[in-house]
């Protein structure tokens, strides 16, 4: 059959210390490091035979989490904001107000092991009001890391499949 390529970029978000290096370490390595390291920005690119003759080449950017401001990112080295979900509000509204609501977003809310057998109220209200995918994951436990990928590549409506 004809081979087709797509090109796919996915940006990692949100606040420093949540775990988005930690979440597209597990994807790639299937590896989980309990030592912190600073990303400064880090751009992965992966070419992936997706299946039904599709070429895939996905782009994964993790940022900072401080990314606009250099000097704020280095005050906050080693402390993750004790509410990141209101950084995660704060970011869709600015994806918004960029893209107009165009773009497929999800939510996730990481180190699920931390509070086992406890669903977050917080997921599911993101989920009612926003209407948007949002699930819980562990990089640790590497819980759902395939999931939100999958779930990524599904909302961009391409026929691949990740195993
Ligand atoms: P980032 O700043 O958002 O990229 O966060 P990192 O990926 O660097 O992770 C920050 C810290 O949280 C590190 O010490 C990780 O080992 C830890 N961490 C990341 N994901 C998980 C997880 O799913 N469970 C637990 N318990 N710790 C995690």
């Amino acid at each position: 059959g004809t081979m087709c390529r797509a090109r796919v970029r996915l940006v990692f978000l949100g606040a420093a210390g949540v775990g988005k290096t930690a979440l597209v370490r597990r994807f790639l390595q299937d590896t989980f490091e309990a030592r912190h390291r600073r990303t400064v920005e880090e751009l992965h690119l992966l070419e992936l035979e997706a299946g039904s003759g599709l070429r895939l080449r996905l782009e994964i950017l993790d940022t900072s989490g401080s990314y606009r401001f250099p000097a704020m990112r280095r005050l906050c080295i080693g402390r993750a904001d004790p509410d990141s979900f209101a950084e995660v509000q704060r970011l869709r509204d600015e994806i918004l107000e960029a893209r107009r609501g165009a773009v497929p977003v999800v939510v996730v809310g990481n180190k699920s092991d931390l509070a086992p057998g406890e669903p977050d109220p917080r997921i599911a209200a993101a989920q009612r009001d926003w209407g948007c995918a949002c699930l819980e994951a562990s990089a640790k436990q590497g819980r759902n890391v395939v999931g939100l990928f999958q779930e990524l590549l599904r909302q961009v409506n391409l026929p691949g499949r990740l195993s």
